[in-house]
Formats: structure tokens, C-alpha cells, sequence
């Protein structure tokens, strides 16, 4: 007997449709898969508008709650799939199963999704606890003096902030993707004298004038033309000693 096409078409649909599970299906079989012996728990799912493709598992006496961030909504079956295996080996503390976690980074790794990563990153990220104004500095005013000292002025300001921790292994950075330069709070102090916060300030905006180089699989940040620039800085040794003993 031959089989007609819309017959082919229909079992095709009905297959699917056996095969279909919801996503907290696949995190049951999941479960089920991982921890053979014990029944499984209940199972709830949340997306979450994380600023990271951060996700999470916990269980307790409520059951299973796995928070996956938004990014991977409509994701694949298999893709979900393998970062619930990922995650039930965080939980049990077992080693990620290798092919899960191959297939899980190549998919992280697609350019639409690095695309998609960045642009939550920029749009919910929360970078800034505060503004230029510091307790003993304005970054505004110092930027400002700085740019008119050494770009004509030309360079448009990008948000500036100090961070959250004293840090002292990180006494600036520069963020492209919130365009934002960050001066380590330890800086803003009145017994830290005001050229370690210019040096820092400028060394930062050097970032935003040379842009990091990549020849390769090698990133370049200090690049030649960065370093001669960096040379020009009036008093650099002086606060290059400064920061050293701020640091130490
Ligand atoms: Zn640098």
C-alpha cells in the first residue's frame, strides 16, 4: 500500500506532538536522568531578565526551581536541555557532562547571542553606584581639564563614576560597552593627592582614544601608540610612585 503525502505529513505532525515536551518537562526528564533512584520533585521555571547569561538551580523541601535567564527564552529544546544537565552537576557537584557543556558554549558562543548578551549587558547591567562627584574629587571637572589639556578638548565625555569597592588591584578601567570610565574609590580620599586621580583618569581616557588591537588571537590594550601618548603625561614618574604606595 502506498502511502499518501498528507498521511507522511500527518504522522510527521503526530510524532512531533508525542515528542513535544514543555520545558519543565525536559528538566523532570532531566532530573530523572541525573538521580535515577529518587522521585521526582516539583518543578518550577522562571525566566529571568538577568544582565548575564548567569543561571541557577536550587532545591529544597518546595521542590526544584531552575532561574534561566531571558536570553535563552524559545531557545532550543536541546539547548535547555544541556544547561539542565550542566546545572544538576553544579547541584550534585559532579563534573559538567562534556557534551553538554560543548553544546551549550557553542550555542552561547553564536554571534546573534553574543550580540544579544552585549546588549542586555548594556541595558541592564547596573554599573553605577554613583556619579562623577566623589567625597573628595569631581571626575567631571578633572576630565574636563584633562581634555583640554591633552585632546583639545575634542573628546566627548563618556559616563564617569567611581566604583563601588576600594579596590587596589584595580585602580581604573575603562567599560565600552556602557562607555564608562571607573576610578577605584580608594582614590577618593583627601589625603590621596589630586595627580593620582588625574593619571588614572588620563591613562583611561588613552583606552577610549586607542582602542584595544587584535592581531590574532592576541589582544592588544598597551599598544605603541598608546604608551607614547601615556609618556606625554606632565609629572608621570611622580605619580606612577604615588599610586605604588597608595597600592601598597
Ligand atoms: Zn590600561
Amino acid at each position: 500500500m502506498r502511502t499518501s503525502r498528507a498521511q507522511c505529513i500527518l504522522n510527521k505532525v503526530l510524532q512531533s506532538a508525542i515528542f513535544f515536551e514543555t520545558p519543565e518537562e525536559i528538566l523532570q526528564r532531566v532530573f530523572r536522568e541525573c538521580k535515577p533512584r529518587t522521585p521526582v520533585p516539583a518543578v518550577r521555571l522562571k525566566f529571568c531578565k538577568f544582565a548575564n547569561a548567569n543561571s541557577s538551580v536550587r532545591w529544597d523541601a518546595s521542590g526544584l526551581e531552575f532561574r534561566i535567564t531571558d536570553v535563552l527564552e524559545g531557545a532550543p529544546s536541546a539547548i535547555l536541555e544541556s544547561l539542565a544537565h550542566i546545572l544538576m552537576a553544579k547541584l550534585l557537584r559532579r563534573p559538567s557532562p562534556r557534551t553538554h557543556a560543548e553544546r551549550y558554549r557553542r550555542y552561547l558562543n553564536r554571534k546573534e547571542m553574543r550580540r544579544s548578551l552585549q546588549l542586555v549587558k548594556q541595558t541592564r547591567g547596573r554599573k553605577f553606584v554613583s556619579g562623577p562627584q566623589g567625597n573628595a574629587y569631581d571626575l567631571e571637572a578633572i576630565f574636563e581639564e584633562i581634555n583640554l589639556a591633552h585632546f583639545h578638548g575634542l573628546m566627548a565625555r563618556p559616563l564617569l563614576g567611581w566604583s563601588r569597592r576600594a579596590s587596589r588591584v584595580l585602580l581604573g578601567h575603562y567599560d565600552p560597552s556602557h562607555n564608562a570610565i571607573i576610578v577605584s574609590r580608594l582614590l577618593d580620599r583627601p589625603a590621596v593627592p589630586r595627580l593620582a586621580v588625574e593619571y588614572i583618569l588620563f591613562h583611561e581616557m588613552l583606552h577610549l582614544r586607542f582602542p584595544v588591537e587584535h592581531r590574532g588571537a592576541r589582544r592588544c590594550v598597551h599598544t605603541r601608540e598608546f604608551k607614547t601618548a601615556e609618556r606625554q603625561f606632565p609629572r608621570l614618574k611622580e605619580a606612577q610612585q604615588l599610586l605604588k604606595a597608595i597600592c601598597s
